[in-house]
């Protein structure tokens, strides 16, 4: 089976999941997962499943990548906040569907790989940072958007604090057993709606 047979079953796949936005699936459809995977993985990348990158950490599956992006009904004037950059992929995702990612990583090995694996594909509108994303990213905020691709005991208050009037954020949260949070703002109201169960790494404070 060529790549482009395995990317066109995967996004099948991810409609029948329940994935209906079209412009999340085209975006995913535009980003070369395996330009973000080490070498002994690329064979692998449209299957639907996370995979390792390195430093103990994962890029995420695909359904989940398309899922949170889904659930942040972006558009082309939004700014967006990435917290953990990971692999450079889910910034790619977002970059063709947002006019500004900013996305930030605590592993600095990982960032370096991620400013490199984005490189050739030339994406003018993401900015990285090696960052602790517990506290944001207080210079460039507040953001039309937040997604967190690591799991939190609770949402962050720099997250929401961040997060402009009319925004969303998502986020996994809990520890062994985790759900997507989406949390909507209003002014100073936030509207809470769990969604999906999922399994992401833990995320940490600090940076190394
Ligand atoms: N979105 C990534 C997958 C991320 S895996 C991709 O598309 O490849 C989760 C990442 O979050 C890991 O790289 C981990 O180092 C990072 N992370 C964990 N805690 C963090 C924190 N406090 N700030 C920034 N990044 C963090």
């Amino acid at each position: 089976m060529t790549a482009l047979t395995r990317k066109l079953r995967l996004i099948m796949e991810l409609r029948r999941e329940g994935v209906t936005d079209h412009t999340v699936l085209a975006a995913i459809e535009r980003t070369p997962r395996d330009a973000f995977l080490p070498l002994t993985f690329k064979a692998r990348a449209y299957e639907n499943t996370a995979l390792p990158i390195g430093h103990g950490q994962t890029i995420s599956q695909p359904f989940v990548v398309a899922m949170m992006t889904q659930a942040l009904q972006l558009n082309d004037r939004m700014k967006v906040l990435e917290i953990g950059t990971g692999s450079g992929y889910q910034a790619a995702v977002l970059s063709l569907l947002a006019t500004e990612v900013y996305a930030v990583e605590r592993i600095r090995g990982l960032l370096d790989r991620a400013r490199a694996n984005l490189r050739p594909l030339r994406l003018p509108n993401v900015r990285l940072k090696l960052a602790d994303g517990s506290l944001g990213l207080p210079e460039a905020a507040p953001f039309d958007s937040i997604v967190v691709a690591a799991a939190a005991v609770g949402l962050p208050p720099a997250l929401k604090e961040q997060l402009a009037s009319g925004g969303r954020l998502i986020i996994p949260v809990g520890g062994a057993e985790q759900r997507l949070l989406l949390i909507e703002r209003q002014g100073n109201t936030f509207r809470e709606t769990w969604c999906e169960a999922v399994r992401f790494v833990p995320l940490i404070a600090g940076t190394d």
